[in-house]
């Protein structure tokens, strides 16, 4: 787990010309928007807007903050958001890591009873704003990134604005967005969408059961399920990347061999279904009751419903399970998708052989772990 924020102290203090930083080293290029990281012995440039001090007893040139012990993971290429009074450092970039993802908003016009981001509704519109500079301030390395909410498409026009600055500054970068859907059921949306030019853009859509009540009921929308299931028929006929997520809880379980078979009849075209472990954090904990169910107790139901997909040509991969808890035929399926700043792997994994290839757990979840799980100890 590495932590993303920290409290920082501050030397020659002026208000910064930017929140969003891009961290280099001491011989870096300068740019307008890098930081410093100061080393021991290196000379640093004098005239960097920003230097970022391991230890408390140096300074730079010029505005220093001086790093937390949390934040010494800090490396060239990583990119960092500051708080005005120098006060806060939040790490938006890790170069190093397998995920990272850009929130675009709090609001959304669903209230899923298991969101681990609970909506908020606010005007937080300089979210996008920031995305812009954060995507400005990306090493050229950067390859992949996730826009994610709330809802990123609330406001269709900065989202799209967003797109079009990632196509023009960022071309090369794998683009996941995480959306319910329901926008793209607007026509006017979804031509606009499809002229957007960027080569590698996907929209992962969540679809929890092939009942639109119970859809509904989940998301907490009346009438979520129709416009979701034509957003995602829209964005076939333009030939759009599209994933499908289940996110499998105890109000969908029994149902989920009836939904990827709605899927494999009715939208076989997508580009691949994620069978999705829960993360019990945001509102699935006081939802607990209704959401929450042991990954042991449905290994019959996510092996039929993995075969059912795979059997009708769809890509079809596991995202968030342990590979204690998952038939052995499907851990060629499994992906170690837990985000490494919430990812790790409690005592009893130590003597597990399978550990370099297991998701591990969100440490978001807390305390509610299976008490299944048990380590693996022949490959
Ligand atoms: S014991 Fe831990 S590492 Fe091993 S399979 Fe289970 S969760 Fe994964």
């Amino acid at each position: 787990m590495i932590p993303l924020t920290g409290r920082t102290t501050t030397s020659h203090w002026l208000h910064p010309r930017t929140d969003v930083w891009r961290v280099a080293s001491t011989t870096g290029v300068e740019l307008s928007n890098q930081a410093i990281l100061l080393a021991p012995g290196a000379v640093p440039p004098r005239d960097a807007g920003l230097y970022l001090s391991p230890d408390q007893n140096t300074t730079g040139p010029g505005p220093t903050l001086h790093l937390p012990a949390q934040l010494l993971h800090l490396q060239p290429g990583d990119v960092i958001m500051i708080s005005d009074d120098g006060t806060r450092v939040r790490v938006a970039w890790k170069a190093e890591a397998v995920h990272n993802s850009i929130l675009l908003t709090e609001r959304c016009d669903h209230y899923c009873l298991m969101c681990s981001q609970p909506p908020k509704d606010r005007d937080d519109r300089y979210l996008y704003e920031r995305a812009k500079r954060i995507i400005d301030a990306l090493p050229d390395v950067a390859r992949a990134l996730s826009l994610t909410g709330g809802e990123p498409t609330i406001d269709p026009n900065a989202f799209l604005a967003l797109l079009h600055h990632i196509a023009t500054r960022a071309p090369q970068l794998s683009t996941h967005v995480l959306s319910n859907g329901r926008r793209f059921n607007d026509r006017g949306f979804i031509e606009r969408y499809a002229s957007v030019p960027l080569a590698d853009l996907m929209v992962g859509i969540p679809l929890y059961a092939a009942e639109p009540g119970l859809h509904d009921y989940i998301v907490q929308a009346p009438g979520a399920f129709n416009e979701t299931v034509k957003g995602i028929l829209n964005l076939g006929a333009i030939g759009a990347a599209t994933e499908i997520r289940i996110v499998i809880q105890r109000s969908n379980v029994a149902e989920l061999t009836e939904l990827t078979t709605f899927i494999a009849r009715n939208l076989p075209f997508v580009n691949q279904v994620a069978l999705m472990g829960l993360e019990m954090t945001g509102l699935a904990r006081p939802n607990a009751d209704l959401v929450w169910i042991d990954p042991n107790d449905y290994r019959q139901e996510l092996r039929e419903s993995y075969y059912i997909l795979s059997d009708a040509g769809i890509h079809t991969r596991i995202y968030n399970h342990q590979l204690c808890l998952t038939d052995r035929d499907l851990w060629p399926a499994t992906v170690q998708s837990i985000s490494d700043w919430k990812n790790d792997y409690p005592e009893i994994c130590k003597p597990c052989k399978v550990k370099d290839r297991c998701s591990g757990i969100f440490t978001t979840s807390g305390t509610r772990l299976s008490p299944n799980l048990s380590p693996v100890l022949s490959n």
